[in-house]
């Protein structure tokens, strides 16, 4: 290393892990500051989608035995990704040769990984440079640009370059970039998952265990089912990864890390409703379950029997909101990453897909400088700029097709029905529409 800079990271989530650890590999002095007070604080059970982008950077930045044991210990969600209607009639099917999952190299691939697998690879490896119980309060900058950064425990730390990965409510972003804002969309999803063994998976329709289908009901809502499959080999950990951990045993079905489910979520505008916000953000897991129960009881039985079936601790609430685009500013010492700069809503699952880029692309931006290749501002405006262009791209995608989800259009949801149907009757036109579904 030819430049010698300490990076600070705020937040040891799925972007800031991953850049500490391809920074640690490259030799670049990182500390991560993350809030938990345990690794396994705020934690739960539900499957991430790793798209080929998610997937590459992944491969880069991990060290090889990392990467090895993510591929072992990830679960399957199906290749076929499907369009059905609220009475499960087929609309369409996008196979999985169709879109990259034809890659069969995994570095170049799609996985299904339970958000507990994915963090327990990423901050494998980093004792000594992950500090738990650290809250970020507030930095200051130093006339000689070191950055102190204040924690809620009274102690500070100092570096050169400052990255906020603290996510979407990022206090670092508040700071930095105080005219950043993130919108409510109005959307409330609820979500549960249910547990498939071989005898509930025979009282399901094979569609919904077979991969993830969108449901598409004739207006105003709309369900997402995706199975999370781990087979006898994958169940078996690796070093420690993709088992339970023993500080969540106590609440297995939540925090199980290795049996298999489908996961739902219904989605619809908050007016839609029976009850109001403050009600709906009150009400436990069975509540919950019972007014997604009471909105689609004219969907068919199967779909029903999925909510219904769901354990009621395993269901809840979310709010849907998005980042607004924000105007390129003048680069310094201090960054952002992930939800903390471009959150959006989880309506493409590319949410962590682009937190692990922006990772990838700002180590290796960081490398370069220390190596004294180029210049350390120069690198991270390169990084901003092109972060920008593909992280705001991400937000009004996911943005779109959570309104298009939520729609009252029925003209206009039946045409795309109509389409959809075209499609799958013209294997040439879809091959050309969805060539690269699911990889952006
Ligand atoms: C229901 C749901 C499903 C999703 N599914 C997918 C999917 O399938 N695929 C996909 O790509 N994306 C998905 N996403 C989006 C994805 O989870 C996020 O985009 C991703 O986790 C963002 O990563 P991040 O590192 O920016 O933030 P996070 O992973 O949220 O990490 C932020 C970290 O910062 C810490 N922190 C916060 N404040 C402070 C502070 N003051 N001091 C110190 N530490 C702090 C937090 O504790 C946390 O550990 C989904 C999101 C939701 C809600």
């Amino acid at each position: 290393m030819s430049e010698r800079f300490r990076v600070a990271v705020v937040g040891g989530g799925t972007g800031g892990l991953c850049l500490a650890q391809a920074l640690h590999q490259a030799g670049v002095e990182v500390a991560v500051y993350e809030r938990s007070r345990v690794r396994t604080e705020r934690l739960q059970g539900y499957r991430v989608h790793i798209n080929p982008h998610g997937s590459r950077a992944l491969h880069e930045c991990l060290p090889a035995e990392l990467w090895r044991a993510f591929v072992a210990t990830c679960g399957t969600s199906g290749g076929t990704f499907g369009f059905l209607t609220d009475q499960l009639d087929e609309l369409l099917l996008v196979e999985d040769e169709l879109t990259s999952g034809k890659d069969r190299d995994p570095s170049r691939a799609h996985h299904s990984v339970s958000r507990i697998t994915l963090h327990q690879v990423l901050s494998a490896g980093l004792d000594g440079l992950l500090y738990h119980g650290k809250e970020f309060q507030r930095y200051e900058r130093a006339p000689d640009g070191t950055v102190t950064l204040h924690f809620a425990d009274a102690t500070t730390a100092t570096a050169d370059v400052l990255v906020a990965a603290d996510g979407a409510n990022s206090r670092v972003c508040r700071q930095y970039l105080p005219n950043t804002t993130r919108v409510d969309t109005g959307i409330r999803a609820i979500a549960g998952k249910y547990p498939l063994t071989e005898e509930t998976k025979r009282l399901l329709p094979a569609r919904l265990h077979d991969g993830p289908n969108s449901v598409i009901p004739p207006s105003a809502c709309g369900m997402f089912v995706a199975p999370h499959e781990m087979d006898d080999n994958q169940t078996s950990t690796v070093s420690g990864i993709g088992g339970n951990d023993q500080t969540l045993a106590q609440d297995a079905v939540l925090f199980d890390n290795t049996n298999s489910y489908v996961m739902w979520a219904y989605a619809a505008n908050r007016s839609r409703y029976p009850r109001d916000d403050a009600d709906l953000s009150d009400m436990d897991g069975e509540r919950l379950r019972d007014v997604v129960g009471e909105l689609i009881a004219d969907w068919h039985p199967s779909l029903r029997r999925l909510v219904a079936d769901s354990p009621a601790r395993t269901v809840s609430m979310l709010p849907i909101r998005t980042s607004v685009a924000v105007e390129p500013w003048e680069t310094t010492n201090i960054t952002l990453l992930g939800d903390a700069i471009h959150s959006m809503t989880p309506f493409r699952g590319i949410g962590a897909n682009t937190a692990l880029r922006d990772a990838q692309l700002l180590a290796r931006n960081l490398t370069a400088a220390a190596r004294g290749e180029i210049d350390l501002v120069a690198g991270i405006h390169d990084y901003e700029t092109k972060m920008i262009d593909y992280g705001f791209t991400a937000v009004r995608q996911s943005l779109r097709t959570a309104e298009q989800t939520i729609s009252t259009n029925r003209v206009g949801r039946s045409m795309f029905k109509a389409a959809l149907r075209v499609f799958s009757v013209i294997p040439p036109l879809k091959r050309k529409v969805f060539s690269d579904f699911g990889s952006s």
